[in-house]
């Protein structure tokens, strides 16, 4: 499983370079509820509300020390996200599948930032720590989590880090 939540969470506001441009620019993180709605439509299912955007910020946070720490090899602050997540409970139910009973848990998410917090204890409780890491491109600062058999992959992404370390390499060793 790829923690999706907890690197898009991460890499938020961190300098970009899009292709074509010269200049790194790191946006504002969860400015307002148009940015934040921008920012966060892969991962929440609603446009970002005015109660929310707190919450919000709140889980950013969490996430973005959450992958300092992994980088680091450090102890993840379970305290911080646990209380994030408090908002969302289960509670259990028995189901029949063929005539088979087994059980069932089933979410009740009170908040988008309780739901979003579930969800990167989740990613956080399933990952392994080698594979989370920073782009190997010196101008990039996003993370990447790496889901390669081989555990080789060094850029956040081909475009532009990649082909332009290549490119890079290449023009120096002529
Ligand atoms: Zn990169």
């Amino acid at each position: 499983m790829t923690p999706e939540a907890l690197v898009a969470l991460a890499n938020l506001g961190r300098p970009r370079r899009p292709a074509g441009t010269s200049v790194a620019r790191g946006e504002p993180i969860l400015p307002d509820l148009a940015g934040a709605s921008g920012q966060l439509a892969g991962l929440l299912d609603r446009p970002v509300t005015e109660p929310d955007l707190a919450g919000l910020r709140g889980v950013h946070h969490a996430a973005a020390r959450a992958a300092e720490a992994i980088l680091a090899g450090e102890p993840v602050d379970c305290a911080e996200l646990n209380a994030l997540a408090a908002d969302s409970t289960a509670r259990i139910e028995l189901v029949v599948t063929d005539g088979t009973p087994s059980q069932r848990l089933t979410w009740d998410d009170a908040t988008p930032a309780s739901a979003l917090a579930r969800r990167l204890i989740t990613e956080l409780s399933a990952l392994d720590p080698a594979r989370l890491r920073r782009c190997a491109r010196e101008q990039c600062d996003l993370l990447f989590y790496d889901t390669t058999r081989s555990r080789t992959r060094r850029w956040h992404a081909e475009d532009p880090c990649g082909w332009r370390e290549r490119q890079h390499t290449h023009r120096t060793r002529r």
